[in-house]
């Protein structure tokens, strides 16, 4: 299998060789040249498979580069039962992604119980092994640089500690991060992980890992590298649990089911997209947003208009708070044929500040060759995408209301998913929504909503008395720059 870039101006590589990398050369994102397929008589063979089976006959269709045996290994240590264990009461940890059944073809799809109970921690820990696994391989190094404001930095730490030949320098703003997701990250004692707090808020440590990231020479030298949401390896680790979770919803190949996704940067539901792709029977996909409604916008309208700062709002989901999606341009991709001529053109106006329209742009028309006269933006019902935003009044209502009606309680993420689905649902139709944290992460929004707080899973009780290891940084990038290089190996 060869990875291509969107933008269609990189040399095909192979998984191992884009592991570790960000954007193509050319500042596409790569997808895999052709899409694996599942047949009907695949699907009924995996039904019965546990979540490391699922994830090896998945996994090897695109690390077509790590001999099996050795993909193996590394798939049987990373979902295990002890790594995903902060389950609810009731769910088997050995499911790794257990289905909680809130009503008859309404469900959870819990993605939420590894080591920083948020769901990143599906594929990154996955990512932390295979990085292991390649730097070992070639006898390198990696220095990974970071910056966060919750979820993806505490659970690229958890996923990276201990590793060989791997460092991680994580970015936050200084006093910004709530006291929990502070204390997770802040707690690592691990000497090859180093929390950064900047003094400034999260544009400028998201600031100073651009500017490290276009000193080229300086991040060769230095052998820097990243794990951001556009990591292939990330999404395709993703793909899995879309398959677990529809087998655990049905009996037959003949049914479909549809999946909610609460959405910011477009990982999630690109793995779901994938899924639908290889053959998976999914009827939609349903993209929830916060407040924060790109994608919303895009899918009701077919316009996509990226927003700057001052229109990117803090909400009380806020791992959705996003100005821009950065896996979209690989679902578009899919959508307008596979055109990378036709992506570099609608790209030129994102990566400009513009934004673009689908709706009034013929479908395939790079060279002006309209396909029956049909948009590229009339193309979406074929991909089984439906969309809807949530606000901090409707993620309080549910939060509310599913802990009346199911004595079930979920976090205000999962709450965005759950009011779209409870839009779109269709009888005789599971509906799958995705949980992507746990109560416990929010603690303060969960009071706000029932007055009490939630229960933290076992281990993360005293978590905030915990001796704390970081360094406080002003902004600046060549203070840190050379902090990096008195660190790195
Ligand atoms: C990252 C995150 C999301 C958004 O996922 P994307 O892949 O960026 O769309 C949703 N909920 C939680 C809790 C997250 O951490």
């Amino acid at each position: 299998m060869k990875y291509i870039s969107t933008r269609g101006q990189s040399p095909a590589q192979s998984f191992s060789e884009i592991l570790l990398g960000g954007l193509a050369p050319d500042g596409g994102l790569y997808l895999p040249e052709i899409y694996p397929h599942f047949s009907d008589a695949d699907l009924t063979r995996m039904r019965g498979m546990n979540y490391r089976e699922l994830a090896f006959e998945v996994l090897s269709r695109f690390a077509t580069d790590i001999p099996a045996d050795d993909l193996k290994a590394i798939i049987d240590k990373t979902y295990t039962a002890e790594v995903y264990c902060n389950v609810r009461d009731g769910e088997n940890a050995a499911d790794i992604t257990p289905l909680h059944t809130l009503e008859p073809n309404l469900h959870l799809l819990c993605l939420s119980n590894g080591p920083t109970i948020a769901f990143k921690d599906m594929a990154m820990q996955l990512l932390g092994n295979l990085f292991e696994y390649v730097l070992d391989k070639a006898g390198q190094g990696i220095n990974i640089l970071g910056a966060t404001s919750g979820d993806t930095g505490s659970s690229a730490e958890y996923a990276m500690r201990g590793k060989h030949g791997v460092k991680v320098f994580m970015l936050s703003p200084h006093g910004k991060m709530s006291r929990f997701q502070t204390a997770q990250m802040f707690s690592l004692q691990d000497e090859n992980i180093f929390n950064i707090a900047v003094k400034g808020v999260f544009d400028d440590c998201q600031d100073i890992v651009k500017a490290v990231s276009n000193d080229h020479a300086f991040k060769k030298a230095n052998h820097i590298g990243a794990v951001n949401s556009i990591n292939w390896a990330r999404v395709a680790a993703q793909i899995v649990y879309y398959f677990k979770g529809y087998f655990a919803a049905t009996d037959s190949n003949d049914q479909q089911v549809s999946f909610a996704v609460p959405s910011g940067n477009f990982g999630n539901v690109c793995a779901g997209h994938i899924a639908r792709m290889m053959g998976l029977p999914i009827k939609h996909l349903v993209v929830a947003t916060n407040e924060n409604d790109v994608l919303d916008e895009f899918f009701r309208t077919g316009v996509y208009r990226p927003r700057g700062s001052a229109n990117t709002y803090h909400t009380s989901s806020p791992s959705m708070d996003i100005s821009k999606a950065s896996n979209f341009e690989r679902f578009v991709f899919d959508l307008v044929g596979r055109d990378a001529g036709k992506v570099r053109e609608l790209w030129d106006a994102v990566d400009n500040g513009g934004a673009f329209d689908l709706a009034s742009t013929p479908f395939g028309s790079a060279q002006g060759k309209p396909l029956n006269g049909q948009s590229a933006f009339a193309k979406v019902p074929e991909f089984g995408f439906q969309s809807g935003a949530s606000s901090h009044a409707k993620r309080m209502e549910m939060i509310r209301q599913t802990w009346e009606t199911y004595g079930v309680m979920i976090d205000t993420h999962t709450a965005d998913g759950l009011k779209v689905a409870l839009e779109k649902r269709e009888d005789d139709v599971p509906m799958l929504v995705l949980e992507t944290a746990l109560p416990a992460k929010f603690e303060d929004s969960i009071r706000e909503a029932l007055g009490c707080d939630p229960v933290r899973p076992a281990g993360m009780e005293e978590l905030e008395d915990l001796p704390q290891r970081y360094e406080v940084m002003e902004a600046d990038v060549m203070a840190i720059k050379q902090f990096i290089v008195t660190h790195t190996a």
